[in-house]
């Protein structure tokens, strides 16, 4: 049976992608791969017009938590001191990432689905303890999209570094690149790149790679990488066939009008089934306006437990995702992240309204 994922990742793949990935056996150490390699990190930088004088696109293989450790252990220095704006499991797990390394970090904390408050993290960075932030851009938790520009210009004013989360965000939600606050963020290939899991990228400004802090780690070290990828070389094997995936995902996004006109497509569909919804008595977690273009969350119906919810859409071809933690029994999600075609939505529509009117 062919699935339509709704879950925030992996993604629904076009058939173009799909080829790309099986298309050709690649070693590692040839100048075929490199030219891949080269391609997907020139087409990275390209997604928002970033300077290669200035920013650096580094690939690693791994999942987008991996991409989150690669940052945060390879950039901050030991003397870092981190706030942490958390309002959702990816808040937390940078902390967590944090805490296990011992990076000394202290969390500006919110509920889960609330906003960050600006006020509380403007005064927090006024005291001058703090040298680096590191926040979610999208909380896929809830759907909650974070104010990141008004978060990098807080850092901006206060003279301080933000690494971002922009694991559900980058390639299709306003990053701002621009902000000199804005050192470093993570990514994945298997979200709104819509390319194959395996792949995960830092994309950091150049003078962050260049910073004299000891490693700690190997595999994860974004310098290490970042040097050996500037001289068509890799340090490791790298996931060669996520990588071919990816040059083509990157390839159909230039050719659909990039991020901005996949944002336009992801708005669309997600209003669609917020209508879908709403006419089913199905009420928005977070109000339309606070939410990604990605993924929203919905309050699970009163007679209808989320597992018969997710059973009887399965049944029909659709991946839906349980919310976490506290919020398991209280919400469901849907991404229209990936290849989705207007029919797969009027199919959606339809079983939604099967499902859950009965
Ligand atoms: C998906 C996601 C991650 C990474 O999850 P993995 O399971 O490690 O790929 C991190 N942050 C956010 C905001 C995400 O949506």
């Amino acid at each position: 049976m062919r699935f339509i994922l709704l879950n925030p990742g992996p993604v629904s793949l076009s058939e173009g992608v799909r080829r790309a990935a099986t298309r050709v056996d690649l070693c590692h150490r040839e100048p075929e791969y490199f030219e891949v390699q080269d391609q997907v990190i020139e087409g990275l930088l390209d997604v928002y017009g970033c300077d290669s004088g200035q920013w650096a696109a580094v690939l690693t293989g791994g999942s987008g938590t991996s991409a989150l450790e690669a940052m945060m252990t390879s950039l901050l220095p030991a003397e870092a001191h981190v706030l942490v704006a958390e309002n959702g499991v990816y808040g937390e797990r940078l902390s967590r990432i944090a805490a296990v390394y011992g990076i000394r970090s202290q969390a500006l904390r919110a509920q889960w689905g609330e906003p960050i408050n600006l006020d509380a993290l403007d005064a927090q960075l006024a005291t001058g303890e703090f040298t680096h932030v590191a926040a979610v851009h999208h909380e896929t938790t809830t759907g909650r999209l974070n104010p990141v520009a008004e978060i990098a210009a807080a850092c901006s004013k206060h003279g301080v570094s933000l690494l971002l989360d922009a694991v559900s965000s980058f390639g299709a939600e306003a990053i701002p690149f621009e902000e000199p606050s804005l050192m470093a963020m993570a990514a994945t290939a298997n979200k709104c790149l819509h390319g194959i899991p395996g792949l995960a990228m830092v994309l950091c400004r150049r003078e962050a790679l260049q910073q004299e802090i000891e490693p700690r780690g190997l595999s994860l070290h974004l310098p290490g990488w970042a040097e050996h990828q500037a001289r068509q070389s890799t340090p490791f094997t790298p996931a060669v066939n996520a990588v071919l995936a990816l040059a083509q995902a990157l390839a159909e996004l230039r050719q659909q009008g990039g991020w901005r006109a996949r944002r336009a497509r992801y708005m669309e569909l997600a209003a669609r089934v917020a209508d879908t919804c709403r006419e089913l008595g199905i009420a928005e977690w977070i109000p339309a306006g606070e939410s990604s273009c990605v993924l929203r969350s919905y309050h699970l119906p009163v007679d209808l437990g989320y597992d018969e919810l997710h059973d009887g859409l399965k049944q029909q071809g659709f991946i839906i995702y349980a919310g976490q933690g506290d919020l398991a029994s209280k919400l469901f999600r849907i991404s229209t992240m990936g290849e989705i075609s207007d029919r797969d939505m009027a199919r959606l529509e339809q079983a939604l309204k099967t499902v859950i009117a009965g």
